[in-house]
């Protein structure tokens, strides 16, 4: 199938966009990367008036410290992120999550700004937005809007973004000391969307894990958290039993979402496995900076509901 047919225009400015936007609302789509849209559009899933070809718009650019901030553009690729020496320093959950998007194409052209705007739950980028607690920032000729990650998704391809709104960059905070991170994901073929997925931040506090945030990808209608079992591991040791402990109140909190492969169950038990990897690598790390023995913890049964 082929796209309907649609005016296009390129404007050069942030501020034009903006006007556009203000003219035409649901009627334009804005067009970044096009890893999604131009699929979208081919299937007749969407059929704007207007496309706004975002592509040069300098304002929307550029990877850059900004205070305690990581600002990622709203146009700046997947691949971007990937071999960034700064988001590698300051944000390295981004990093490791960036090689599970899709392939070295379509990492090249698809945005971050994008694949927070589309809000697919499958993704990667809104799950880390949401561990990392980052900020979305959006611009309308009303004005500037932050709106935390937490807020911004608000159900299976929604979010908080009015018609006439872009999203200029997100932000988020830079890596303190004391910080682990992990992502991790099961897809059925490297570069396809997740099955499940676990990004995940905690603090590593005299041995004792806090601040635990675990965002999970592929169980639900948004990326979403999952607070009991983060409050199981808040304040604990890295032990067998809390590691235990807290896989058993996961698997008993997620209320996953069967896609066509996987049922309900089968992503509960994947997100267990995912949460136990994730404890694990933090425990091998913790021992490295030790030089300790991990032994201990890399027998943790995989017990409980299926
Ligand atoms: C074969 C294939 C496999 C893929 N696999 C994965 C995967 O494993 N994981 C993953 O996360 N993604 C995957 N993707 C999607 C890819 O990451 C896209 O790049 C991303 O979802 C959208 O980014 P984009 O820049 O291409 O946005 P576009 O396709 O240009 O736009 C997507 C939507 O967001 C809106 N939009 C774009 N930018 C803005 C902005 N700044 N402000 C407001 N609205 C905006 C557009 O109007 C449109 O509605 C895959 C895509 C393909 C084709």
């Amino acid at each position: 199938m082929k796209a309907a047919a649609f005016s296009y225009l390129r404007p050069r400015h942030l501020t034009e966009v903006l006007h556009l936007l203000a003219e035409h609302g649901d009627e334009a789509r804005l067009l970044a990367g096009g890893q999604t849209l131009l699929a979208t559009l081919n299937m007749r899933l969407s059929e704007p008036a207007l496309l706004i070809d975002m592509q040069v718009i300098s304002e929307l650019k550029g990877l850059d410290l900004q205070g305690n901030t990581l600002r990622i553009g709203a146009l700046v690729t997947h691949s971007a992120i990937e071999t960034s020496g700064l988001v590698a320093k300051h944000a390295p959950l981004l990093s490791a999550a960036a090689p599970h998007i899709a392939h070295r194409a379509i990492r090249n052209l698809g945005t971050f700004g994008g694949s927070i705007a589309y809000g697919d739950p499958a993704a990667e980028w809104p799950a880390c937005l949401l561990a990392l607690d980052g900020v979305v920032v959006a611009r309308s000729l009303r004005g500037e809007r932050r709106i935390a990650a937490v807020d911004f998704f608000t159900g299976l391809y929604t979010t908080e973004l009015a018609a006439d709104e872009v999203i200029t960059a997100c932000e988020v905070p830079l890596a303190r000391a004391g910080q682990t991170f992990a992502f991790s994901e099961l897809a059925r073929r490297h570069g396809d969307y997740a099955v499940v997925g676990l990004a995940a931040v905690a603090t590593l506090d005299g041995g004792l894990m806090t601040q635990v945030r675990l965002a999970w990808i592929g169980v639900g209608s948004m990326p979403m958290r999952s607070p009991a079992a983060e409050q199981v591991l808040n304040g604990q040791p890295l032990t067998v039993e809390s590691v235990s402990r807290a896989i058993l109140v996961l698997r008993d909190e997620l209320r996953p979402i069967a896609d066509l492969t996987h049922g309900e169950a089968a992503k509960r038990q994947l997100a267990g496995v995912l949460l136990k990897r994730a404890l694990l690598g933090w425990v091998r790390d913790a021992s490295v900076a030790e030089d300790r023995s991990v032994n201990t913890l890399t027998s943790i049964p995989f017990q409980g509901r299926p």
